[in-house]
This record gives C-alpha cells, structure tokens and sequence, in this order.
C-alpha cells in the first residue's frame, strides 16, 4: 500500500489517497479547534493519541458487531480507513446534559437524562451545524429514511457498547458525535460508521470528581488537555 497525494485537510486530520481506490489515509495532526474553527491551537502528541485512542474504540464497536470505515493503524499518526461517501450530517447522543443542549433549552450541565437523547445537525462549519429534525434531512434530501433508521440504530447500538466500557474506566459518557457514510465499494449497502471517535469529539467526565477529560478542556481553558487524553487512554487500557 503506498501514500499518494493529500485529498482533504480538514481541522485536525488530513486525508490521503493511497494506490487503492478503495482505501484512504487518515492523518491525525497536532492541531485542535473548537467553535467551528475560531479557536486554534496546536498541541504537541494530540495526533498520536487520538489516532491510538481511535483505533481502540474502533476495534471495540467493530468487535461488538458494529460497521466501522477503521482497516488498520499504520503508524503513530496514521491509520488505514475505507473510502466513504459520507452522509451530510453529525448524530449526537447524550446520556447527560451538557454544552449546546444545556444552553438552548436552559438546563443545568451535568443534569442525568432518564434514557439516552439522540440529535441530528446539519454538517456545516458556514451555519455553525445547526440541529435539524428526520423531517429536514429526509425533505431536504440529506439522506433517505433508510439511512435516517440506520444512524439512530447504530448510534443507540454505539452507547451500548461505549458507555459500560467507560464506566469500567470511572469515566461517565456524556455525549458524542458520530457520522456516517457508504463505502465507495458499496455505495447501495448498509451506512458504515466513519470518521473518529476521540476526547475530540465527545464529552468523559471522571465518574467520582466530574472532572472534565475531553476537548471542553481546550474549549473552555482548563488546561491540561493532552494529559487528561492521556489519562483516558491510561485508564481504558490504550497503549501509548
Ligand atoms: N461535537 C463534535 N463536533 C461538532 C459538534 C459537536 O464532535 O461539530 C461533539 C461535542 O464534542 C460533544 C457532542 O458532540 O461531545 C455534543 O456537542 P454539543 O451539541 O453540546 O456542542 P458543543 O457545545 O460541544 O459545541
């Protein structure tokens, strides 16, 4: 498998061709943003960890059953993805209040939800990913209702694995973020989970002090954020 020429650079990872068509590289870089890319930073040993912490997580969903776009790690930075089509918009799930849905309907961060409450957004930085219902994204043609079904039921599936396997850790699953798409060799077929899942991309709060151990760190300056990524890898038992 060779690396071929840069496809995509998105805020934190860059995209690859390799000689297989069907085959893509993703790149994990130092570089982390918040608030659709008005705050910047780079952090040193980001991209490594989150490529471990990645590979991990996705080892354990495709073990459980789930379809994942995760082939192999490569390197420390660099892991071996199925080329996808992706559908246009982020599913999140939260088994806790916490960031945009506490402000939009007023409720305290940290307020425990009676069952796991799943949202769709629209995928774009220009309008700041605004919440959409199943009405938006089947009228407006972001996806079919097939696939609507398909991203709840593996996003619900996703919480029934992650959420004990944290809990094990003493880290609470607060919410998260996952997209999805079609396989470029399988454009027809079933969704396959895509792009990441790191401390980038959801909220772990330790499950005894609440102390936060994700990208809310970088969000709202609490410092220490790669040590406190690290220290979810530690506890889940991610070689680093
Ligand atoms: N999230 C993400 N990318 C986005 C928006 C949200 O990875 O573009 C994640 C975020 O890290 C959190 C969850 O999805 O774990 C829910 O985010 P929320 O809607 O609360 O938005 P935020 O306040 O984090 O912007």
């Amino acid at each position: 498998m060779e690396k071929r020429q840069e496809l995509y650079k998105g805020k934190a990872k860059t995209v690859y061709a390799t000689d297989d068509a069907q085959r893509l590289i993703m790149h994990y870089r130092d570089d982390v943003s918040a608030f659709d890319g008005a705050k910047l930073a780079k952090l040193e040993g980001k991209g490594e960890t989150n490529n471990r912490i990645n590979a991990w997580v996705m080892g354990k969903l495709a073990a459980a059953g789930v379809p994942t776009h995760f082939v192999a790690l490569l390197n420390e930075r660099e892991s071996l993805v199925k080329a996808m089509k992706m559908v246009p918009v982020e599913c999140v799930v939260r088994n806790v209040c916490a960031g945009s849905m506490a402000k939009r309907y007023g409720i305290a961060e940290g307020t425990k939800l009676a069952e796991p409450i799943f949202e769709f957004f629209l995928k774009s930085d220009a309008l700041h990913d605004p919440l959409c219902n199943e009405d938006h994204i089947r009228v407006l043609g972001w996806a079919t209702p097939r696939e609507i079904d398909e991203m709840k039921a593996i996003t619900h599936r996703v919480n029934a694995v992650l959420k004990p396997l944290f809990a094990g850790a003493g880290i609470d699953l607060v919410d998260y973020k996952l997209e999805f798409g079609h396989p470029a060799d399988d454009p027809q077929g079933p969704l396959v989970l895509g792009d990441e899942f790191t401390p980038d991309g959801c909220r772990l709060w330790d499950a005894t002090t609440g102390e936060k151990l994700d990208k809310d760190r970088f969000r709202r300056d609490l410092g220490g954020v790669i040590e406190h990524y690290r220290e979810v890898a530690r506890r889940i038992g991610v070689p680093l």
